[in-house]
């Protein structure tokens, strides 16, 4: 497929973040130009990352140094999709969260009542839990052993999460450790599966094929896209090589060499 036969379907893009918009702390060239003629061509878009640990506060403050204005409405976290998940699947249970503090606002603010009094959940649900304690492993682990039918989510399936130095185990590695002790694997929320593409679609009233899911990695971006049927754009500007691309059994539609050459094709529609 060419840019020109799917860029004039589109009504929403779901853009990663790192590796897609920036790199670390550098704004790439093209990213004002390219938000920007999303929304003059009448489309829209949601930022959608796996992160969990952050609030969107703190995405909107990075963001705003780079000079993008952004608002809570513009994203779709893990966290978000989280919430927004147990809300249509699991609304009014007690939640016992493994997940970090501004995670259990993040609910609150839902409407969930987050207890770690194990003798009222309804509902285990883990995050990238940057404030975890072997207290919350062993509450978890008890949970899921006496109550085996007990609604078991989780935010992500990253075992890793980068650092200045290397990196840190995120939620899916402390999923695994449950998984040791409990034989117990939880519904996964974040990319690579279907759910928050799907829960984005959902959100803004489109369908499958008026929505791109474009980011830097295929093992996580492009392969959520795909499975919830989207269009999706591999973008050459964050980790992805060319020896993984040709390496790789999923395959983007479209593969750019960043997400700014989809410019003149967005402002074509204006
Ligand atoms: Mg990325």
């Amino acid at each position: 497929m060419e840019m020109n036969e799917i860029v004039p379907k589109l009504k929403l893009y779901l853009l990663d973040m790192d590796g897609t918009l920036y790199l670390g702390d550098r704004l790439y060239p093209f990213t004002i130009e390219f938000l920007q003629a999303i929304r003059e061509s009448g489309g829209h878009y949601l930022f959608m990352t796996n992160n969990s640990s952050k609030s969107v506060s703190a995405y909107i403050q990075k963001l705003a140094k780079f000079g993008i204005a952004a608002t809570k409405e513009d994203f779709m976290t893990s966290s978000q999709a989280t919430a927004y998940y147990l809300k249509k699947h699991h609304w009014g249970k007690t939640l016992y969260l493994c997940g970090t503090e501004s995670f259990k606002q993040e609910l609150e603010e839902q409407g969930f009542t987050v207890s770690s009094d194990i003798s009222k959940t309804e509902c285990i649900v883990m995050g990238f839990d940057t404030e975890l304690t072997f207290q919350k492993l062993h509450d978890v682990s008890y949970l899921l052993l006496t109550q085996p039918d007990l609604p078991y989510i989780a935010s992500n399936p990253d075992l890793v999460c980068p650092t200045e130095f290397g990196s840190v185990p995120d939620c899916g590695s402390v999923c695994h450790m449950i998984y040791n002790a409990t034989g117990k694997k939880p519904i996964v929320i974040g990319k690579p599966e279907p759910l928050m593409p799907q829960l984005a679609m959902d959100k803004m009233g489109v369908k499958p094929e008026e929505t791109c899911v474009i980011g830097d990695r295929i093992y996580t971006d492009v392969k959520s896209g795909l499975a919830a049927g989207t269009w999706t754009a591999l973008v050459m500007s964050g980790e992805t090589t060319p020896e993984i691309l040709a390496q790789s059994s999923e395959k983007p539609h479209l593969v750019l060499q960043d997400a700014g050459l989809l410019i003149p094709y967005i402002k074509e529609k204006t």
